[in-house]
Parts: C-alpha cells; sequence; structure tokens
C-alpha cells in the first residue's frame, strides 16, 4: 500500500464535525520536540480515552486507536485515515495559517520599524550635513528689521530686540506707553 502523506490527507478533508476538531490537542514531546495530537475519542465523556496521532514521512500516520494499530485497514474514506487523523491534519493546518499570519504582522512591524528608523537616521544625517545657516542673534535682528516697519520706518535695533525676543532692554515709561497705544486694537466697524 503506497504511503498516506499529509499532503494526502491534507486534500480530503471533507466530513469533519466542529466537535470532532474540538477534541484534537496539539502537544510538542519535550524529549524529542516531535508535534503530535491528543485526540479525545468519542466516548470520552465516559471512558476519558485518549488516542495520540502521529506522523513521519517516513512510516506515515499512526494512531494509537483500533482502527489505527490495524493500519486503518477498515477506513473507507477516500483520506484512507479515520478522523482522528484527519481533524489533527485540519486542525495543524489551521494551527501553520495562523502562525504564518502571525509571522506576517511580525515581519510587517518589523519592516515599518526599521524604516522608522532608517527614515530618523537621514534625517539626523542631514541636519549635521546641513550647512550652519542657523542666523545669528545679530543677523536675526537686522533681518527683522529690514522685513518690517513701524509707523513707515524701519525698527531701530532696541524695538527689533524687543519685538523679536520679548525681552529687555526694558522700555521707558514713555516708550510704553507709546508702544500700547500703538498696537491698540482699532475699533471694529461694518459700516
Ligand atoms: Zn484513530
Amino acid at each position: 500500500m503506497a504511503l498516506i502523506t499529509f499532503e494526502h490527507v491534507a486534500a480530503h478533508l471533507d466530513g469533519l464535525t466542529e466537535a470532532q476538531l474540538d477534541k484534537c490537542h496539539r502537544t510538542i514531546d519535550e524529549a524529542t520536540g516531535q508535534v503530535f495530537y491528543q485526540v479525545e475519542s468519542s466516548e470520552y465523556e465516559q471512558n476519558e480515552q485518549m488516542y495520540k496521532v502521529t506522523y513521519d514521512e517516513e512510516t506515515g500516520f499512526h494512531c494509537t486507536c483500533k482502527s489505527g494499530q490495524w493500519g486503518f485497514a477498515n477506513v473507507k474514506h477516500w483520506s484512507g485515515v479515520d478522523w482522528h487523523v484527519r481533524a489533527s491534519v485540519k486542525r495543524e493546518l489551521e494551527f501553520r495559517a495562523e502562525a504564518q499570519t502571525r509571522q506576517d504582522a511580525d515581519a510587517r512591524e518589523q519592516e515599518a520599524r526599521r524604516e522608522e528608523a532608517a527614515k530618523k537616521e537621514q534625517e539626523r544625517q542631514q541636519e549635521q550635513a546641513a550647512p550652519a545657516d542657523e542666523p545669528t542673534r545679530e543677523q536675526a535682528l537686522e533681518r527683522f528689521r529690514d522685513a518690517h516697519r513701524i509707523d513707515g520706518r524701519r525698527p531701530t535695533r532696541e524695538e527689533a530686540e524687543r519685538l523679536l525676543f520679548k525681552v529687555s532692554p526694558r522700555p521707558t515709561r514713555e516708550e510704553a506707553e507709546r508702544d500700547m497705544q500703538r498696537y491698540q486694537a482699532r475699533p471694529f466697524r461694518i459700516m
């Protein structure tokens, strides 16, 4: 008899019930690292009987139930194995699909993190490479004076300093009053 492969059973999974799938428990043999399935028998509630479903590429599927002990000789299903094996294969396929989905999500997240880090690094390098075009305080003041007008004239250095840096030199009382008047909101009229 030809060896029944995992792929063959995977292609013949019709007729399984949710109840059967719920009876399959993925287990890992701590000593060997081999994955196998523990499957509750149909009468598990009465006898607490569990069967062990294993697979290896050389000898195929094994199940510790009676049918399995007879090499599934009584099985008429196209898969050539009993439902213990079919349900285990289905659960394994679901497990692998979920693992793949998780892996893909992790990979996407890592990729996004790498891109973010690369972008930050690029920005940092650009900042370092950029010419020191941060204007000095004097240059900033001069630019401000060039670009602004107070009562139609160029602001004085002190005015520019006060407006630009919001610092002293402390205005005289006269200056303060003059500024107050100058910056007072005009009454708003529509007509
Ligand atoms: Zn079995």
